[in-house]
């Protein structure tokens, strides 16, 4: 197993039929995810093409993330989490910590991206806040539209395993934020994390979508 450092981002290439495993070591810790192809930067992960292609709020074991351009890039195959990630919250960056009266500089999630994709070499020519919160507890509410910030549910060892669907580029950020109650460790303090290459196959996991033309043109 790799660490990624408490408040620190790593980005590694995958390729098509890879599988990444990411493991909450403590059982606190959110981790934010992007993914571009690896052919162009230009073509990225999307969280809301992802909730049309599987018509879900956030994405469950056993569904693919897709891009801007609507094709399969990521897809959960292993999840021993209780499954708990959110799709709606923007990453953290500087402008949200000085909006949190932080003075001076703070780690961040988008930082986190920025810097490990150009550790490989690449740069990202349209950043996004918007991340997959791995892990991250955003419940929505019984009246069906509020939002409640709540702190991870995740298990120390407890891991989701992505496999790619394309050559890709991932980029996991250990979320620094210390200041809003995220993290489940009992002084919120951002941890370490863990990923893995698998070489498992997992290959009888089939693409699956719930996407049904909704429009006839005839
Ligand atoms: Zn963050």
């Amino acid at each position: 197993m790799k660490i990624i450092e408490a408040c620190q981002g790593k980005a590694i290439e995958l390729k098509a039929g890879n599988s990444l495993k990411l493991i909450n070591i403590h059982g606190s810790q959110v981790v934010d995810l992007w993914a571009w192809s690896g052919s162009n930067l230009n073509e990225y992960l999307s969280l809301e093409a992802t909730r049309v292609w599987s018509q879900r709020l956030n994405p469950q074991l056993g569904d693919t993330l897709v891009t801007n351009m609507r094709n399969p890039i990521l897809t959960i195959v292993q999840d021993t989490s209780p499954g708990i990630h959110d799709s709606f919250m923007a990453c953290c960056d500087l402008p949200r910590y000085h909006r949190l009266g932080v003075k001076g500089y703070h780690r961040n999630c988008f930082d986190n991206m920025l810097e490990s994709v150009s550790e490989l070499g690449y740069e990202v020519p349209n950043p996004t806040l918007a991340s997959l919160n791995v892990f991250m507890n955003i419940a929505v509410l019984d009246d069906g539209i509020s939002l409640a910030t709540r702190p991870v549910e995740t298990k120390a060892g407890d891991y989701t395993t992505f496999r790619a669907e394309m050559d890709c580029i991932v980029s996991l950020s250990s979320c620094p934020q210390d200041i809003v109650k995220i993290q489940s460790d009992v002084e919120n303090k951002p941890r370490e994390v863990g990923y893995e290459i698998l070489d498992q196959d997992f290959s009888n996991f089939a693409i699956k979508s719930t996407w049904v033309p909704e429009y006839s043109l005839d």
